[in-house]
């Protein structure tokens, strides 16, 4: 019998974080009126309030009542490091609603290094400052992330390129053009695709662009979540790319056209958005269609590395 043909060729390839191109601003706020009729009424005049007072106020609407709405857009995955999270049932005590730029006073990221420690950068990534208060009821402002990637990491920090931060009032668009932000914004297409700055080498989250703004967005982006010293992170890009590996062998081997097809809907499924770490999927997914040795060895360099984690008695 023949080797069966290939029938993943039309899946999409893509080069940690992903975007949801269909969350744009109308997007967000027709499904939050749809949540929630009145959110958006008491949004805006928390936010009149606070221009007046030039000030943070929690005196407006709560954040956790319009939390399903980014956890569906993001299919119950931490907008920062794609792992999966709990979903509408148990999610949202799982799951925060992450400011994107803080509301409270900023604090300068890096902090400060140890005496004698060089410094982690060679370019500035911005000094503290008040925060973005009138950002605070701002839908296009949130996202649903993780705990270990909001409370832990991003709390009060937000690294900018640009020496001057933005002033009161300015949207999202303005302060983008004007701060030249290190993080990128996944939803929408305010800002660029994040999978156009960061690419994986098996487990290992990488910097697209060999130097420039976008190799220095994405080095920032990989140390400020900790995209490469993560254990949970390691453990669910190896789980991806081990069940990809071994869908897309069976489609290359097997005969029976059945499993083939079964295979295929499989390994459509892992490179879909909705999957967990869906961009290191892709990342895999192209080099095993360009080059299948490399992603063989590719394969066996992050088992090895697993294999440590998991018993390391035995490496
Ligand atoms: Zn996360």
């Amino acid at each position: 019998m023949g080797k069966a043909p290939r029938r993943q060729e039309h899946l999409r390839a893509r080069r940690e974080m992903i975007r949801y191109e269909t969350a744009e601003a109308e997007e967000v706020g027709r499904r939050v009126d749809a949540l929630v009729p009145n959110w958006r009424a008491r949004a805006a005049k928390a936010t009149q309030q606070m221009a007046a007072q030039q000030k943070f106020s929690g005196d407006g609407p709560s954040w956790s009542d319009v939390k399903p709405v980014y956890m569906r857009f993001q299919h119950n995955k931490c907008i920062f490091c794609e792992r999966p999270l709990a979903g509408e049932v148990a999610g949202k005590v799982e799951q925060d609603v992450e400011h994107f730029r803080p509301k409270n006073a900023l604090k300068p990221w890096p902090p400060k290094q140890p005496k004698g420690q060089p410094a982690p950068y060679v370019f500035g990534t911005g000094a503290a400052g008040a925060g973005y208060y009138w950002l605070a009821y701002e839908l296009t402002n949130y996202a649903a992330s993780c705990k270990p990637c909001n409370s832990t990491r991003k709390a009060n920090y937000f690294p900018i390129a640009s020496g001057n931060r933005g002033g009161a009032g300015q949207d999202v668009a303005a302060l983008n053009a004007g701060e030249q932000p290190f993080l990128p914004y996944p939803l929408g297409t305010v800002d660029v695709d994040p999978e156009t700055l960061i690419a994986f080498d098996g487990i290992v989250a990488k910097p697209i662009a060999a130097d420039g703004p976008d190799h220095r967005r994405a080095l920032v982006t990989i140390d400020f979540f900790g995209l490469n010293t993560r254990e949970e992170l390691w453990a669910d890009r190896f789980r991806t790319i081990s069940d990809l590996w071994t869908k897309l062998e069976l489609i290359e081997t097997s005969s029976d056209a059945r499993r083939v097809e079964t295979a295929t809907r499989g390994v459509e499924d892992v490179l879909s958005d909705a999957a967990p770490q869906a961009s290191c999927a892709r990342s895999f997914y192209r080099l095993y269609k360009s080059d299948p040795i490399a992603a063989y060895d590719t394969y066996l360099v992050a088992e090895r590395f697993w294999r440590s984690k998991l018993r390391p008695a035995e490496s």
